[in-house]
């Protein structure tokens, strides 16, 4: 298994709306080992195969165990790949709370969203399964299928608050934050 570089902000491929994963993705299994390894390494919550530069539809999350204080309020999840994941519903009711992205290494911000969503996705035998999500896992179940649109948690905070973080994202752009994880140099644009 190898650590795989994380692609950051302003990358066009994490801009990209990503393909579906098939039977024929090359090399599928030694990626989804390869996606586990990179998450841990960078003590993510979530990883999406754009933020390592393939522009597919799957990501890995391990989000069990997050909301300590009260376990019943997240859907337990356990670790796993997600292939092709759509979300059938989104609950009208929304939570806001502090978020962060391996994209976006040393920036954090509010974002709101569903606090209750179903979603739909295949596992790495390409089952599909069908789930209700709330709290934590909710989030992260979004969070990551976002990277699948090409939408970042920054492109969901207000225009005001993103100028707010217009230095530190320049400095994310020329690579000069210590992410604490290997980084992928910027592709050529
Ligand atoms: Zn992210």
């Amino acid at each position: 298994m190898d650590v795989l570089p994380i692609v950051t902000y302003n990358d066009p491929v994490l801009k990209q709306v990503a393909k579906p994963v098939t039977k024929d993705t090359p090399n599928l299994e030694r990626f989804i080992s390869d996606m586990f390894e990179t998450m841990d390494h960078a003590k993510g919550l979530g990883l999406a195969a754009p933020q390592v530069g393939h522009s597919i539809r799957l990501f890995v999350i391990d989000a069990d165990g997050l909301d300590e204080e009260d376990p019943s309020a997240s859907t337990p999840i356990g670790r796993r790949v997600i292939l092709n994941p759509e979300i059938v519903l989104e609950s009208d009711d929304s939570i806001t709370f502090e978020e962060g992205c391996l994209s976006l290494p040393d920036l954090r911000d509010q974002v709101s969203r569903a606090s209750e969503v179903i979603v739909r996705f295949q596992d790495e035998a390409f089952e599909t399964h069908e789930m209700t999500l709330r709290g934590w896992t909710a989030r992260v179940f979004l969070h990551e299928f976002d990277h699948l649109e090409g939408i970042l948690f920054i492109d969901r905070i207000s225009a005001f608050k993103r100028t707010l973080h217009k230095a530190k994202l320049e400095s994310i752009d020329a690579n000069e934050v210590d992410a604490g994880y290997e980084v992928a140099p910027k592709t050529t644009r």
